[in-house]
């Protein structure tokens, strides 16, 4: 899928930028745009290549502009055990939100490569960011009470009188927590797939009857745990996960040459999310099977 770009300042007075042709330049910058992923995996197919960035310049060879991108250091190819071959836009991962990798349906980052290609150890130079608005303006401490109400709202297995379910989710929150709220859902959501419809209660009842504390929602499932952890991971909510897993988050370091704090920090919590996630997984079915 196409991904909005930005492109730094510093791009274009960068020196190994400068020493490309323009038409490669042009075509290094429409390369971010299709990468099929943040870490920057771009298929090695330069007929569609030019189909998408340089469809109406016929005079261009985008073969040869892809060995000058490679020959400068700006791309490389990378070759999969399988024989095929990727092309690899150096740095673009450094600075982007990495909000596709939780399911990467990029066949270089499928295959692992891209741990072990010796590319990412490269400095970034071009340091395109991708602008995600909305996103980014989400964190865990300013997550607001229609926002928890929502991802409480989108695990509910009964779309039914939302407005009565809003307002009993506010009552409830004032008795326990959202992350505990979203668990128990998230396993009253599993406890009743594929039953009739008929049978699930409302939102409004099952706040109401303080459901979540139904010992037969505990301990939950691998599935609703995993489901609950996207959550988490959509909110870049690290806290919670502390409080219910037992492990801990240890922000890296944040790196000098980062502009967005913010945004690095965001994307770090993502990361140890994905990271950890059988772990993570693992150490709450085991905390809540002994509590039950
Ligand atoms: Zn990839």
């Amino acid at each position: 899928m196409a991904r909005i770009r930005t492109i730094k300042p510093t791009f274009w007075t960068d020196s190994k930028v400068v020493r490309a042709s323009r038409d490669a330049r042009l075509l290094f910058i429409g390369m971010w745009n299709f990468a099929s992923c943040d870490n920057g995996h771009v298929i090695d197919d330069s007929y569609q290549l030019k189909l998408q960035i340089l469809p109406a310049d016929g005079d261009v060879d985008v073969d040869s502009l892809i060995d000058e991108l490679i020959d400068k250091g700006l791309v490389s190819r990378l070759a999969l055990e399988d024989g095929r071959t990727f092309l690899h836009v150096i740095g673009l991962s450094e600075h982007q939100k990495t909000d596709t990798r939780w399911t990467p349906r990029c066949s270089v980052c499928l295959a692992g490569t891209h741990r072990n290609s010796p590319e990412l150890a490269e400095t970034p130079l071009n340091s395109p960011q991708e602008s995600k608005g909305k996103e980014s303006k989400k964190t865990c401490a300013s997550i607001k009470p229609d926002a928890e109400f929502e991802t409480w709202w989108k695990l509910y297995p009964l779309k039914k009188a939302k407005g009565q379910a809003e307002k009993a989710f506010r009552a409830a929150i004032k008795h326990t927590d959202h992350e505990t709220l979203l668990a128990a859902v998230a396993a009253y959501a599993k406890s009743v797939e594929g039953k009739d419809p008929q049978f699930i209660a409302y939102g409004s009842t099952w706040l109401n009857g303080k459901r979540w504390l139904d010992e037969d929602l505990r301990p939950v499932s691998a599935e609703a745990i995993n489901d609950w952890l996207r959550t988490c991971w959509d909110a870049h909510d690290t806290t919670s996960i502390e409080n219910r897993s037992g492990l801990t988050f240890r922000p890296p370091d944040i790196p000098a040459d980062i502009d967005d704090v913010r945004a690095f920090t965001l994307a770090a919590r993502r990361d140890w999310i994905t990271d950890n996630r059988d772990d993570i997984i693992r150490r709450i079915m085991a905390r809540e099977a002994n509590a039950a």
